[in-house]
C-alpha cells in the first residue's frame, strides 16, 4: 500500500491525533446505529496497546460551523467508553486553552475525544490556522476516517501537512485493500449495480470501470437520463438534461467494450414521492407526462436478479428507488435480498454509499454482504480511479 501504515511508526509514549469518521446516524438525539464507532475500535485499541495517548477527533452531522448541542459528540464519548471498556475523557471544544491543557496532560493509555470539529467553520474551509491549533502537543497524525477521506477539510489535509505527514489506520487500510483487490483482479463476470439520484455522480465510475466490467445494472433516479437518450418519455422523473450527451457516450462505449447495460423494464410511478398511495407500475416506455418514476418494478427486479445471480463480483452504489418512502423501497429491498443470497453461494458483494448501506441494514442483510464500505463518496472516488485528497496529504510510503 502506497500510504504510510500505522504499524510502521513507533507509538510508545507519543501523543497521537486520530481523525475518525464518527458521523453516526442520530434519531431523536440518540445513536441509531453505532457501526462507525465499532469500525474504529481496532485502530484505537492498537494505538493504546502500543503505549501511546490518544486524541480522537471527528465531525457529526451538519451544524453549519456553529456550536449546536444536537450535534455534540458527548453521547459518542459515552458509547465509545462502553465499547472500549475504558475511560474516555471528553473535551467540550476541539481547540482552545482548556482543550490544550487536557491534551498536554494526557498519559500513555489515556483517551480524549474532542467536541465536533464542524462547530468551527474553519474546519470545512480548510483553514491553516485551525489545523495548527489542532496540532497542539501532537506527535503523530493517524487518519482512519475513510468516509471523509475525499474532503480537504482542516483536520484531514492541513493538519497532516502541518505535522509533516501521517499514517493510515487499520480501517482505511482495509477499505483500500478491498477496493484495490476488487478493481485490479475482479472475479468475472463483474457487475456494477448503480442507483441513486444523479447520473452525473456515477458516470465517471462507469467510464473508469468499463474495461473490467461485464454487466451494468442502472436503476434509481439516474436511470431516467439514460432512458431519455433512448427516446423514452420519462414524465416528471429525475432528469439531468445536461448529462444526456455523456449518458449517450457511455452507452456507445459500453457497446464497444462488449459490456451489457440493463435499464429498467418497468417502473413504479406516482404523481410525486409524497403521494405513495397512488403508486402503480407501468412499462418503462409508458410513463405519463404528469407522473414520476420512483422505483424499479418487479420485472426489472427479476431481470436484475438474473444478472446478479450469474455474477462473481457485484459492486453496488445507490438505492434503486426513493427507498425512504414505502412502497418505493421495494425494489431496493428485493435487490438487497438477492445480493445477500448470492453472497452466501460465493459471489463477492461490495456495497458503498450511505443510502445503499442503509437499505442493506434495514433489510437485515448487513452481515450477509462480503464488504460494506464505511464511505459513500470516498468509495465512489476509488471506483472512479482517483486518489483521496486526505490520504495524499499523508506523504509517501515510510517505514
Ligand atoms: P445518491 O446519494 O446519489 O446515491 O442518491 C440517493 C437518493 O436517491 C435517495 O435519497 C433516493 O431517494 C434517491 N432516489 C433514488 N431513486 C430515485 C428516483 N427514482 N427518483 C427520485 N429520487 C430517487
Amino acid at each position: 500500500m502506497k500510504y504510510p501504515l500505522l504499524q510502521n511508526t513507533e507509538l510508545a509514549g507519543r501523543k497521537v491525533f486520530l481523525r475518525l469518521d464518527l458521523n453516526v446516524p442520530l434519531h431523536d438525539g440518540r445513536i441509531a446505529d453505532d457501526s462507525r464507532i465499532k469500525a474504529a475500535l481496532p485502530t484505537i485499541r492498537y494505538i493504546l496497546d502500543k503505549g501511546a495517548s490518544l486524541v480522537i477527533a471527528s465531525h457529526l452531522g451538519r451544524p453549519g460551523g456553529k456550536r449546536n448541542a444536537d450535534y455534540s459528540l458527548a453521547s459518542i464519548a459515552y458509547r465509545l467508553e462502553t465499547l472500549l471498556g475504558r475511560k474516555v475523557l471528553f473535551a467540550p471544544d476541539c481547540i482552545g486553552a482548556r482543550t490544550e491543557t487536557m491534551v498536554a496532560s494526557l498519559k500513555p493509555g489515556d483517551v480524549l475525544l474532542l467536541e465536533n470539529l464542524r462547530f468551527h467553520p474553519e474546519e470545512k474551509e480548510g483553514d491553516p490556522d485551525f489545523s495548527r491549533k489542532l496540532a497542539y502537543c501532537i506527535d503523530i497524525y493517524v487518519n482512519d476516517a475513510f468516509g471523509t477521506c475525499h474532503r480537504k477539510h482542516a483536520s484531514l489535509k492541513g493538519l497532516p501537512e502541518f505535522l509533516g505527514g501521517g499514517y493510515i489506520g487499520l480501517l482505511v487500510q482495509k477499505e483500500l485493500h478491498i477496493f484495490d483487490e476488487m478493481l485490479s483482479s475482479p472475479a468475472r463476470p463483474f457487475t456494477l449495480l448503480l442507483g441513486g439520484a444523479k447520473a452525473s455522480d456515477k458516470i465517471p465510475v462507469i467510464e473508469n470501470l468499463l474495461p473490467r466490467l461485464d454487466h451494468i445494472l442502472i436503476g434509481g433516479g439516474m436511470a431516467f437520463t439514460f432512458m431519455k437518450t433512448l427516446g423514452m418519455n420519462v414524465g416528471r422523473s429525475l432528469l439531468e438534461l445536461d448529462r444526456l450527451g455523456a449518458a449517450e457516450k457511455v452507452l456507445k462505449e459500453a457497446d464497444k467494450f462488449g459490456v451489457d447495460i440493463f435499464l429498467p423494464l418497468d417502473i413504479v410511478i406516482a404523481p410525486s414521492p409524497g403521494s405513495p398511495e397512488q403508486a402503480r407500475t407501468v412499462s418503462a416506455d409508458s410513463i405519463p407526462a404528469n407522473e414520476a418514476g420512483l422505483d424499479i418494478g418487479p420485472r426489472t427486479v427479476e431481470q436484475f436478479g438474473r444478472v446478479i445471480e450469474k455474477s462473481c463480483t457485484v459492486v453496488w452504489n445507490g438505492p434503486l428507488g426513493v427507498f425512504e418512502i414505502p412502497p418505493f423501497d421495494r425494489g431496493t429491498r428485493r435487490i438487497a435480498s438477492i445480493l445477500a443470497n448470492v453472497t452466501k453461494t460465493g459471489t463477492i458483494s461490495v456495497v458503498g454509499g450511505g443510502d445503499s448501506v442503509r437499505a442493506v441494514v434495514e433489510a437485515g442483510h448487513f452481515n450477509d454482504i462480503s464488504f460494506v464500505s464505511t464511505g459513500g463518496g470516498a468509495s465512489l472516488i476509488l471506483l472512479e480511479g482517483n486518489e483521496l485528497f486526505a490520504l495524499e496529504a499523508l506523504g509517501g510510503e515510510r517505514s
